[in-house]
């Protein structure tokens, strides 16, 4: 797949590149633990976040179910796994549904607040074997899980948000406009790192390789040149050495899927594309 600077739009954990009012700081603001929001909050913002996704095909496009039913279920059958491990605390409470986005040309995968996760079609197209894909799932999981979007709300501390979110009694387009707003929202550096360190938890002992996140890592570096992800962003060398890290602390069993499943699930995708 050839891959142009402009269309390379690789923001693996960035939820979307849109301009909005909680952009322009969040990149650079420490990620904090505190959390203001229970988790119903993450679930009703999730839900929105979603509405607005469905709302906007022409910015989302959504990849149909019908038609695609082996695609779908492949990406189920990899995310079940992690979710499965028994590691992920909001296994029970969150949605986890999966999405395909039909963009051959975005290497993006994202999940909401509340566990709803899309996965473009040209990430899928772009990694080479199913623990790479796991290793990305992982990671987009984990933001969710760890609820970091309500986590960064919280350090943001706008009173509009809180009246809208906490209570049930929203102004009339605000909790769109904070729905609107976490799918620009950037992830902060430290954020970034819990997400990668919390996939390589997931994948130990999942049959996958833990630190296959890192993989993807190291393929992007060596893809294009990568100024958005780079600025904003742990640099891709210091995510791989902290996954690699965190796996040999682990001592996790060497593993590997070795399943031809993924190579046939992208052709049918770029069969898609012709
Ligand atoms: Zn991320």
């Amino acid at each position: 797949m050839r891959i142009s600077t402009t269309g390379f739009r690789i923001l693996l954990g960035v939820m979307s590149v849109l301009a909005t009012a909680f952009s322009p700081s969040c990149s650079t603001s420490k990620g904090g633990n505190f959390n203001l929001y229970n988790v119903n909050k993450d679930i009703r913002l999730g839900k929105e976040v979603k509405r607005e996704i469905e709302r906007d095909p022409g910015k989302y496009p959504i990849l149909p179910e019908t038609g695609n039913e082996a695609v779908y279920g492949f990406l189920r059958h990899v995310a079940g796994k992690i979710l499965d491990s028994g590691k992920v605390e909001h296994r029970n409470d969150f949605a986890w549904e999966i999405h395909i986005l039909q963009d051959d040309e975005t290497l993006n995968a994202f999940c909401t607040p509340g566990g709803y996760i899309y996965v473009y079609t040209g990430l899928m197209l772009f990694l080479d074997t199913e623990d790479q894909l796991a290793g990305v799932l992982g990671h987009e999981i984990a933001h969710a899980d760890l609820r970091h979007s309500t986590r960064q709300l919280t350090s943001r501390n706008s009173a509009a948000v809180f009246t809208s979110v906490l209570t049930n009694n929203a102004e009339p387009g605000v909790l769109e406009n904070v729905a609107l707003g976490l799918l620009s929202l950037k992830f902060s550096r430290s954020h970034e790192t819990e997400a990668d360190l919390k996939s390589v938890e997931y994948l130990c002992g999942s049959g996958y390789k833990a630190g296959a996140a890192a993989e993807f890592f190291k393929k992007i570096e060596g893809a294009a040149s990568l100024p958005a992800f780079v600025s904003t962003h742990p640099s891709p060398k210091n995510r791989v050495k902290r996954i690699e890290e965190k796996e040999s602390e682990m001592d996790c069993p060497q593993a590997q899927s070795g399943s031809s499943e993924y190579a046939r699930v992208k052709r049918l995708l770029r069969q898609k594309g012709d």
